[in-house]
């Protein structure tokens, strides 16, 4: 396979792996050597001790954020252990970097148990201005993250659940407003109800979906309340009281379907049964549950289809999101990551969408069309403005629901970012 022998030979090309420490301020002279370290360096140490906050004057904490994993559910790979999910971690820091320019530190720690897990991350709160956790395995991650955002002062945010919902609500409320649908009003069908479904789910209705209107389904089928037996507490969460039935049952007459779960499990049939002009969203990577053509050519009106693919329109990717959500978190220097700060992103992403896309943005994608409606209802990640859009939204959000611990004039921001 040609792809997977140049990922060998761009891993470890010399040196090997994909990030380095560089440092920042000269290091020329003895007197450059005894500003960075001892004995100048304890002049820094004794003020934040006077006052933590100046940790983030003098340290490259509000710049640095931790991308966390115990690598127990990577990718398409499952649970390949800490060691084997280090060049993914790097990989995150590579997006960091080169979208946000956000310094990412990548922590690989071989716990399985969420104690051990969360003391361990708990613990590295001086070092970081917020913890991205990445590809940890469900249940579990909803506890680890819950219990996390509890004990620190600093963002929390694990992207599989959360990058996920946000960039596919921003999809969705173009979705609806191009459909002339009414979100309250959604019949909304999933397909999976693991980290990024349950999250996905939780965040729609954040959006104003009702959570009556959702139907979930499990590899066993319709989560029902008469299995409630055999339904973790998410799931539990979601479960209706429904008659038991498998996803063609679920997805008859809905108006949207949100696949996070695995590939190839939709028919033409179940699509040409939903509602009018429907919405599917099929993500499961690297195969969704249907194919976009096969979406597409179920019915004569219109489908509106996102995948997790790049070779398709509107393509459901968490780099729209993640670097410029801390980007815009760290800058108010924000204890979190909260809902307002989410929908605020979506929102951004969504009324993005809206407005033309430049010249250069439309070249870099081989002159495909980029125009608001059904083949376009999310901005494209390589689109420079994101940074410009998201960012702020999120500091704007994070100020005005408290979450901020540094107040920054918002215009100002954006020209900073923009310069
Ligand atoms: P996960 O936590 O492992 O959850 C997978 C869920 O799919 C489980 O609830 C599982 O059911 C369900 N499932 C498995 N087979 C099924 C079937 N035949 N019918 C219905 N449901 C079935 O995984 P995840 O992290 O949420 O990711 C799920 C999928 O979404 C993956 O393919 C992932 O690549 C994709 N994803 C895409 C994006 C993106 O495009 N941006 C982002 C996140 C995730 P049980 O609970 O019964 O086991
Ligand atoms: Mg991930």
């Amino acid at each position: 396979m040609g792809l997977e022998d140049d990922a060998r030979e761009y891993h470890r090309r010399d040196p090997p792996g994909k990030i380095e420490i560089s440092t920042t301020k000269p290091t020329n002279t003895q007197r450059d050597l005894s500003l960075a370290y001892s004995p100048g360096v304890a002049a820094p140490c004794m003020d934040i001790d006077d006052n933590p906050e100046k940790a983030y004057t003098y340290t490259a904490k509000g710049n640095l954020v931790g991308v966390v994993s115990n690598g127990s559910a990577v990718l398409g790979l499952g649970n390949i252990g800490a060691q084997a999910s280090k060049p993914v971690m790097e990989g995150k820091g590579v997006l960091f970097k080169r979208f946000a320019d956000i310094d990412v530190f990548d922590i690989e720690l071989d716990h399985v148990d969420p104690d051990d897990f969360v003391r361990s991350v708990a613990a590295m709160e001086p070092t970081f201005g917020g913890i991205n956790l990445e590809d940890i395995k469900a249940p579990e991650c909803f506890e680890i993250e819950t219990r996390l955002h509890e004990e620190m002062d600093i963002p929390v945010f694990h992207d599989d659940q959360h990058g996920t919902a946000i960039i596919s609500g921003a999809a969705l409320l173009n979705a609806v407003d191009i459909s002339d649908k009414r979100i309250e009003d959604l019949e909304i069908v999933f397909s999976g109800a693991g980290a990024s479904a349950i999250a996905t789910a939780r965040f729609y209705v954040s959006l104003g979906a009702k959570k009556e209107n959702i139907l979930m389904c499990d590899s066993s089928g319709i989560i029902t309340e008469s299995r409630s037996d055999d339904l973790n507490e998410f799931k539990q969460e979601f479960a209706r009281d429904v008659p038991e039935g498998d996803l063609a049952d679920a997805m008859e007459g809905a108006d949207v379907f949100v696949g996070l779960s695995v590939g190839g499990i939709v028919s033409p049939e179940m699509i040409r049964s939903m509602a009018e002009n429907p919405i599917v969203f099929a993500m499961a990577n690297p195969d969704p549950e249907i194919d976009y053509e096969d979406a597409k050519g179920a019915r004569e009106d219109t489908v509106i289809m996102a995948t997790g693919r790049s070779d398709y329109p509107n393509q459901v990717n968490n780099v729209l999101g993640f670097p410029f959500i801390f980007r815009g978190a760290l800058d108010v220097r924000a204890t979190e990551i909260n809902e307002e700060m989410k929908r605020a992103a979506a929102r951004a992403l969504a009324e993005l969408a809206r407005k033309d896309v430049p010249d250069a943005v439309v070249k870099a994608y081989g002159d495909q069309p980029l125009q608001y409606g059904p083949e376009y209802v999310i901005p494209k990640p390589l689109d420079p403005r994101v940074l410009f859009e998201i960012s702020p939204a999120v500091a704007k959000a994070a100020i005005e629901s408290g979450a901020a611990r540094k107040e920054i004039d918002v215009e100002a921001y954006v020209e900073r970012l923009e310069a």
